[in-house]
């Protein structure tokens, strides 16, 4: 698991011209496992939603406040804190099911285009939108991360109560449909409660863009006495993945023994085995963190993600050709993911074998560019194998992708001068200090 640190750039895109906010930083937890396991939970809901499973991205952010809000059509995030408050897959199913018919029912894309013109695609969206282009990403690429701080931020982010409402409608309409279990929203909505009474600065974020009206939990409580409990033959495996998100994501934020505490309480011996490899890897007690993943390895052998973490394991005792021979292994049984590619192109990095870092960690960079630890070691692969520009190239993409773009624009511009004239990776240099001339034009006109 990586903590890494985007810009909110959907809030400079939507406000920098108008009210010159600073831009704020929010951290995304980025893990192969977990997102895999959230994607396992968020399928049904997303297929019930009409939307493309492949398209729509859960995303974790690194917040312990209660919250889950949606600012473009291709991600949904939630915060750590809610997950970890949540106890069952038909809670996380609600949460997913009522933002993804903000998104399904226009929302989103009318409050964009209310704020948005082409004026204001100028800047930060634009640069985002040339890496995502560049990294085959295709459309959408504005949708890296929003906070609930500013009263600018939080306007945006509020819904109506006819939007809430009709949200919990269609949302309640696609858990029927999947055969989730339709009391799973009373219980998020429990968590909730009492929270319309508090001042805004102690509410957490998810009621003041989530608007609670009292009308609004009388509707729940009569879907949910009316539709019940669901009955789909797949709520088992919802759950289980749903325990494993949840128990990686606590066993890496947590304290280490407050997790040791509680390794068997999901009631899967793998996933109980999983969380204490991860518990004693972070009190480093290295052999029984190995000990404890290689019994979870020898239940699910061909479980991609389990090698994963023991590569990590392995990597962050520096045992790095051990590292890299296991980070091989999650590659082999799911060579699509940007997440575990980057992992095993760390690990051949460390190892010295920057010839074959390279490849691994530019094959990471075409899956997924939004992992900023990724970037980082594909410029050092560059550097390392003499090609100063294309490293000068990543690391202003790197910068770009996190907003800092004056100094994605001085690294961009040593790039064009050492690429060559016209290529691909010149044009890409050459978009991001385009993006960063205009941001300074921008900075200077206010
Ligand atoms: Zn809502």
């Amino acid at each position: 698991m990586t903590f890494h640190t985007l810009t909110r750039v959907a809030s400079i895109l939507i406000v920098s011209l108008a009210l010159a906010l600073p831009a704020r930083a929010v951290t995304l937890l980025r893990d192969a496992d977990m997102e895999y396991a959230l994607a396992q939970v968020a399928a049904p809901v997303l297929k019930a939603a009409g939307l493309s499973a492949a398209r729509t991205k859960i995303l974790v952010v690194d917040d312990s406040s209660l919250n889950a809000f949606v600012i473009s059509n291709d991600a949904i995030y939630i915060h750590s804190g809610l997950i970890s408050r949540m106890d069952r897959a038909a809670m996380l199913q609600a949460v997913i099911a009522h933002e993804a018919a903000h998104i399904a029912n226009g929302h989103i894309t009318r409050r964009m285009t209310n704020i948005g013109n082409a004026r204001t695609a100028a800047g930060l969206g634009q640069a985002l939108a040339v890496l995502a282009a560049a990294a085959g990403a295709g459309e959408g690429a504005v949708a890296i991360g929003i906070g609930t701080q500013s009263a600018a931020q939080r306007a945006f982010l509020r819904h109506t109560r006819a939007e809430e409402s009709a949200a919990d409608q269609s949302g309640v309409r696609y858990l029927r449909s999947a055969g989730i279990d339709v009391t799973g929203m009373l219980d998020v909505f429990r968590l909730f409660r009492g929270q319309e009474a508090l001042s805004e600065s102690r509410q957490d974020p998810y009621v003041r863009s989530h608007p609670l009206s009292r009308d609004r939990l009388r509707a729940i409580e009569g879907f949910a006495s009316a539709y019940g409990t669901g009955g789909a033959a797949d709520a088992a495996a919802w759950d289980y993945w749903f325990m494993r998100a949840k128990g990686k994501l606590t066993a890496f934020t947590r304290r280490p023994s407050w997790t040791l505490n509680r390794v068997g309480e999901s009631g899967y011996r793998d996933i109980a085995l999983m969380r204490e490899a991860a518990a004693r890897h972070r009190n480093s007690q290295t052999r029984q963190a190995i000990a404890a993943i290689d019994q979870a390895i020898a239940l699910r052998p061909t479980d991609p993600f389990l090698y994963d973490l023991k590569g990590q394991i392995l990597m962050e005792t520096r045992q790095f050709a051990a590292a890299a021979n296991t980070h091989a292994r999650a590659v082999q049984l799911r060579p699509n993911d940007g997440l575990l590619q980057a992992g095993y192109g760390r690990a051949l990095l460390a190892a010295g074998n920057v010839r074959a870092a390279l490849p691994a960690l530019e094959r990471a960079r075409q899956i997924d560019f939004r992992d900023g630890s990724m970037l980082r070691d594909l410029s050092v692969a560059y550097a390392k194998s003499g090609q100063r520009g294309m490293a000068s190239l990543i690391t202003a993409e790197r910068y770009a992708l996190r907003g800092r773009l004056e100094d994605a624009g001085i690294h961009a511009k040593r790039a064009t001068g050492l690429l060559a004239v016209g290529s691909g990776p010149w044009q890409r240099a050459q978009d991001v200090l385009l993006a960063s001339e205009r941001a300074e034009k921008q900075r200077n006109r206010r």
